[in-house]
Formats: C-alpha cells, sequence, structure tokens
C-alpha cells in the first residue's frame, strides 16, 4: 500500500506527488483522463506545440516558483500581448495608450487619461440621475439635481461629449462640483455594468468589455457582480505587456511543452489513466468507504477533483462556467498573426482565438503551409462538461463552506488544486499552493482542510 493516493494527474496532483516522492513517500496518480497534464497538457502537430485547454502563459514573480518550475525545464521568453478585434477592427490589451489612440484617437497619456476620466463621471452622473428619477415622488432632491436643474450648462456639456467625443468645457470644474454631492462620493455600482462605466467610461465598455463579458458568463452584464472586475487594469502608456510579473515563458518546446514539465514531476512515479477515483470507490461498500479513502491503494488521499462530485452534491452543485473548443488545422502559414485575439463583439460566437505557433517561441517550421488554430466557445456548465471557472456566487459560497465542513470531517483527504479548493488559480498559485501543502503533508502534519467559511464570492 502506497502512502499517497493523488487524484489528478494535473499540475496541482503533479507537483505534490514530485514533492512527496521526494523525500522518499510513496505515491500513486490517477487521473480519469487518459493522458496526463489537466488542463495545461500541450501536444506536438508538426513543430508546433498545441494547448489542448486554451492557451497557457506561465507568469510569476515569486522567485521560489520561477526557480521550482526553470529547474525542471527551459523556458522560452514569450510577452502576452493579447489584441481585442470588436466589428473588424482591432485594440490592443490590456487598455493602454495604442487602445485608446484607436479608440479616441489621443496620443498623449493626459489627454486619454481626460477623456476617461470625463466619460466615467458623466455615466456616474447619469446612473445617479437615473436612481433618483426611479426613486421619483420622493421629494428630496440630490444635490445632483440641484445643480443640473439650476444650470443647463453642465446638462449640456454631457450632451457635447457625449455625441461629439469632444471635451467642450471644462470637467475639471464640473467634477469638482459634483464630487461634492454625497451620491457622487458615495456612489456604489450595482452590478458589473455600471462598475465598468465609472471606471472606464462607455467608449472603452461597449466596444471592449460588454461582449466579451456576456458571451463569458453567458449574461447581460447588468446581471453580474460588480465584484467581478473590481480592478480593470488601464495603462496610460504605450507598454503592451498583459501581465506585470518579474518572471514570464513558456516551457520550451525542446523541453516539450508544459507536457514535458509534467512529465519530469511525475519521473518515478505510478501513474494510472483512465482510472476514475469516484468509479472505483463506487464500487466499495457505501457504508464503509469513508474508512478507507486510499481504496485500498494508499493510506491517505489528495484530491484535486471537484469537492462537490466527491461528496456526492449532496448539498447541491457548485456553479461553473465551462468551455468548447474548437480546433482546427489549416494550410496556411499564418493565419492571424498573434498568438490570442479576443472577439469583443457579441456577434462573434467564440470569446477568443489562439493560434498555437504564435505561442511557441521556438517554433520550427515544418517545411509546408499549416496552423493550428482553436475557437474557445464559453458555455454553461453541465454534466459531462469540463469544470473550468468556478463561479463563486452566493449559493455556491455557502455549498462549498458546507462541503469544507463536511471535509474537515475527513481528516485522510486533503483537498487542492483549482477544482478541490474552487478557486480560480494560475499555474504559479497552484504550484506554490501544491509546495505548502506538500510540505505541511511531508512533515507529518495531518491533512487540514483549511479554507472553511470562505466567503470570496463573486
Ligand atoms: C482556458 C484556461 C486558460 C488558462 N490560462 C492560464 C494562463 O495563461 N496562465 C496561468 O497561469 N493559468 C492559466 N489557467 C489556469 C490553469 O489551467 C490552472 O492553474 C491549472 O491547470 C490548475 O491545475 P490543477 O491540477 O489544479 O487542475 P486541473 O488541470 O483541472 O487538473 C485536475 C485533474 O484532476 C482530474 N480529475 C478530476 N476528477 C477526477 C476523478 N474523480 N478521478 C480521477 N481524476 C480526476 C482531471 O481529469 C484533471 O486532469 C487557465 C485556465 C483555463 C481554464
Amino acid at each position: 500500500m502506497k502512502d499517497f493516493l493523488i487524484v489528478g494527474a494535473g499540475l496541482y496532483g503533479s507537483v505534490i506527488a514530485h514533492e512527496l516522492t521526494r523525500k522518499g513517500y510513496s505515491c500513486i496518480v490517477i487521473d480519469k483522463r487518459g493522458a496526463s497534464g489537466g488542463n495545461i497538457r500541450t501536444e506536438m502537430r508538426e513543430g508546433i506545440m498545441v494547448h489542448e485547454y486554451g492557451a497557457h502563459i506561465f507568469h510569476t514573480s515569486d522567485e521560489q516558483v520561477w526557480k521550482f518550475v526553470t529547474d525542471l525545464v527551459p523556458m522560452s521568453p514569450f510577452v502576452h500581448s493579447p489584441v481585442a478585434c470588436f466589428k473588424g477592427s482591432f485594440y490592443s490589451l490590456p487598455f493602454n495608450m495604442h487602445t485608446f489612440k484607436a479608440l479616441f484617437g489621443t496620443s498623449e497619456p493626459e489627454e486619454a487619461r481626460a477623456r476617461i476620466e470625463k466619460e466615467a463621471l458623466e455615466e456616474k452622473m447619469r446612473i445617479v440621475k437615473e436612481r433618483r428619477s426611479k426613486e421619483s415622488g420622493s421629494s428630496a432632491r440630490t444635490s445632483y439635481n440641484d445643480v443640473t436643474d439650476q444650470d443647463p450648462e453642465v446638462d449640456q456639456t454631457c450632451k457635447v461629449s457625449r455625441n461629439t467625443g469632444t471635451t467642450e468645457k471644462n470637467i475639471e470644474d464640473i467634477r469638482d462640483r459634483f464630487e461634492e454631492d454625497r451620491e457622487i462620493k458615495e456612489f456604489a455600482p450595482a452590478n458589473l455594468e455600471e462598475q465598468a462605466l465609472v471606471t472606464v467610461g462607455r467608449t472603452v465598455y461597449e466596444t471592449l468589455i460588454k461582449g466579451y463579458t456576456a458571451k463569458q458568463w453567458g449574461c447581460d452584464p447588468r446581471m453580474l457582480s460588480a465584484d467581478i472586475i473590481k480592478r480593470i487594469p488601464i495603462r496610460y502608456t504605450y507598454k503592451e505587456d498583459y501581465f506585470n510579473d518579474r518572471y514570464e515563458g513558456l516551457p520550451s518546446t525542446e523541453a516539450g511543452g508544459y507536457t514535458g514539465l509534467i512529465d519530469r514531476l511525475l519521473e518515478g512515479v505510478e501513474v494510472r489513466l483512465d482510472t476514475d477515483y469516484l468509479a472505483l470507490r463506487e464500487q466499495r461498500d457505501p457504508d464503509t468507504w469513508y474508512k478507507d479513502p486510499g481504496l485500498g491503494l494508499a493510506k491517505r488521499v489528495i484530491y484535486s477533483g471537484a469537492v462537490d462530485e466527491f461528496f456526492c452534491s449532496c448539498y447541491g452543485p457548485l456553479a461553473y462556467r465551462s468551455l468548447r473548443f474548437e480546433q482546427e488545422e489549416l494550410e496556411t502559414d499564418d493565419f492571424q498573426g498573434h498568438a490570442v485575439v479576443n472577439y469583443t463583439d457579441s456577434e462573434s460566437p467564440f470569446t477568443r482565438i489562439i493560434e498555437h505557433k504564435h505561442l511557441t517561441a521556438d517554433y520550427r517550421p515544418s517545411g509546408r503551409p499549416f496552423t493550428v488554430i482553436t475557437k474557445e466557445y464559453p458555455k454553461l456548465f453541465a454534466e459531462g462538461d469540463e469544470r473550468f471557472y468556478p463561479v463563486r456566487d452566493n449559493v455556491s459560497m455557502e455549498r462549498y463552506n458546507k462541503y469544507m465542513e463536511l471535509a474537515a470531517g475527513c481528516p485522510l483527504v486533503a483537498f487542492g488544486g483549482r477544482l478541490g479548493s474552487y478557486r480560480y488559480l494560475d499555474m504559479d498559485k497552484v504550484i506554490k499552493a501544491a509546495l505548502e501543502d506538500a510540505g505541511r503533508l511531508r512533515d507529518g502534519g495531518e491533512e487540514r482542510n483549511t479554507v472553511k467559511n470562505d466567503s470570496d464570492t463573486v
């Protein structure tokens, strides 16, 4: 019997298996898929490293994590700088001076900042005004209304700038006057749309956020919590790097991409693919399996599958978003001239197209026109789909906390990784968590399902 049964040969399970094996523990890793690597799996196709589950760019500012990865595989340099396509026009992401130049014609940071701030303030004023008029009947008038009623110039300013896109009046003066207004000052966005409008204004919102968000979440942005996009990165520079981290890159083609990294992590570890923990468990006596969650294979279990599934969804399922990937092999040298293009209009049914060869810094052409692209279609999770993004809404978080209470009563099982912790985690965070969890388990600490009363919702 092994020391640990690790469920999931994704990044989390593989790092834990590697660390525990290095320290002399025996591990067996199982995965219900037919291949290891989980969602970071890559496959070589005619010299192109294909990311099977969407583009994965490794980025971190954590020295320990970067060293851990680069000790295992050489990294090829890569700088992520996606572009957005809205109805055939292209814009830089995240929002930067190239974006503002294309949208507004502004070349200087202060010009762009003034334009964004003006639009954002106009939206705040409009929303406050609408809220007040909804409450009409109430005799109380906001100082905003007081000012606009007394000063038609103010409304005129908003109309002029909305229609022409130019600042005709001194927006600073108006802002100063309105910022004194209690309702403007204490303004709390009621939903994602309001949050975006009062941060980046209507032009950026409607061109680059609205359609994309609606497709990503499958609903009107007004139905979504403002918290989802609390921080919208805006850069008043021409810098186009998407990430601000100190290190960025991808495991080199020579090293086998992410699959090479996983292979290195799992060297010397017994791995059984096409093996579903829940199916194995079903074959056992339902009244006694919990005394032996290692199912006769190991003394203890590390579980990186979905926590609700583990507990048979007894408190109800947790919400997830899924994705459908449509992969195409094309007889052309270059399909879109870029690694990642986000489609931000609502007419295109996909959210992004990846052209894999542009992610492969050390790509070697095969000698014939050839490229591989993947279109990503977001969808609501349904039974049989892959769970990609946890939707941490209030109902799900309440259920998740209850599952964690159950987990606390299972000392032989530790939950971790993206699905085990029901949290979107970038790869560097997964590695960090796996290293810490492995350290705790190794040092004889009891498995503690520490994520209790987790109230971080979307
Ligand atoms: C579309 C997309 C793009 C992303 N892009 C980036 C990026 O650019 N940069 C970045 O840092 N991060 C990115 N991520 C996040 C990254 O994918 C995760 O950090 C990482 O894959 C999490 O690893 P994991 O092992 O926790 O989960 P997973 O990769 O999901 O692995 C879990 C494994 O457990 C197996 N499993 C589940 N249940 C069972 C069961 N009952 N029995 C047996 N096996 C089971 C699954 O088959 C799976 O292989 C992206 C995520 C998505 C969805």
